[in-house]
């Protein structure tokens, strides 16, 4: 498989691009993460020109907005050469199907950035990058995360179940979407799906039994919306033990009774807390895969990501 392409704030990466000439390198995401992916780096800040070292910058309400002022200048506005940039950014990156962000900046935080009062007041902690702000406007699919939260390991698995998921979907289907296309992408996707939500499961399925094929472009981003909405919602316990209940179905036949009461309680087992996921999931797809089903054998939700990551060993679903 070649490296999926992600978006990364430069720093992240380990290049001295801060504004005081520091990096933030992250191990994870250099030591692990960059095995299966492949970064585009992008520092706003240095983009727009504001080079290292260089004055700090923060989020300050004014006239009833949030600006990118300078620190120790008020009189600096970024705001818009950041929004500029995002805009550049967007067009430069047209195949990234991710973006990692760093915490707390004025250019690419997240979630919870500081904002100030222009008397130098901080007010409160919902403020979000101006960079990253207008980046997840114009690709409101893309699966984004800020690399702090990438320490819990469900928002980690979260993150990477929608990054594989998007690749996926922009190699198989995007370039050019075909009805049969859609329906082949999303019979490997069902019980994924059904896993994360539910309600999305039936959602997709009533939309693709009445897709409108006189506009299939049309109609495949309506999918693509619906899907990246369904993986956002995270597989819960109950979600996982729903979606290996419904693939147990199929063994009902094959199975003799000591097996299946062998699989009915690490499902159990699974259900109330006392094994992680991969335990019934192994036992579940050992039997599975004896009845040579290239529709069960198909299933993501055996492995929504290269198994070497372990991202499933660690989540403390609810
Ligand atoms: S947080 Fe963003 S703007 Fe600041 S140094 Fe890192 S990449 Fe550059």
């Amino acid at each position: 498989m070649e490296k999926i392409p992600l978006g990364i704030s430069q720093c992240l990466m380990g290049e001295k691009v801060r504004y005081d000439g520091s990096h933030k390198r992250n191990r994870y995401l250099m030591d692990v993460l960059a095995e299966v992916v492949e970064f585009r780096p992008v520092c706003p800040e240095m983009a727009i020109g504001l080079g290292v070292p260089r004055k700090p910058i923060r989020l300050v309400i004014k006239g009833g907005e949030t600006r990118v002022l300078g620190v120790e200048n008020p009189d600096v506005d970024v705001t818009e050469a950041l929004i500029a940039q995002a805009e550049a950014a967007v067009r430069q990156l047209p195949d990234i199907c991710g973006y990692v962000f760093i915490q707390n900046s004025p250019s690419c935080g997240v979630f919870g950035v500081k904002r100030y009062l222009p008397n130098g007041y901080s007010i409160d902690k919902e403020g979000r990058g101006a960079y990253a702000k207008r980046f997840m406007e114009l690709m409101p699919l893309l699966p984004v995360e800020e690399a702090g939260r990438l320490n819990d390991a469900g928002l980690r698995e979260n993150f990477l179940t929608r990054v594989f998921a998007y690749y996926d979907f922009k190699v198989q289907v995007a370039a050019a979407p075909t009805a049969k296309k859609l329906i082949e992408f999303y019979s490997r996707y069902k019980y994924q799906v059904m896993a994360h939500h539910v309600p999305s499961y039936f959602a997709i399925g009533r939309y693709l039994s009445n897709l409108a094929v006189n506009d299939i472009q049309k109609s495949s981003d309506g999918f693509f919306q619906l899907f990246m909405g369904a993986l956002k919602h995270h597989a819960t316990r109950k979600g996982n033990t729903n979606a290996m209940m419904h693939l147990r179905g199929y063994l009902k036949e094959i199975l003799n009774t000591q097996d299946k009461q062998e699989l009915s309680q690490l499902i159990d087992s699974y259900k109330v807390g006392h094994v992680p996921l991969v335990v019934p999931l192994t036992l579940l797809k050992h039997h599975l895969l004896k009845l040579d089903n290239p529709y069960l054998k198909s299933q993501t939700f055996w492995s929504p990501h290269p198994e070497h990551l372990g991202l499933r060993n660690h989540i403390l679903e609810n």
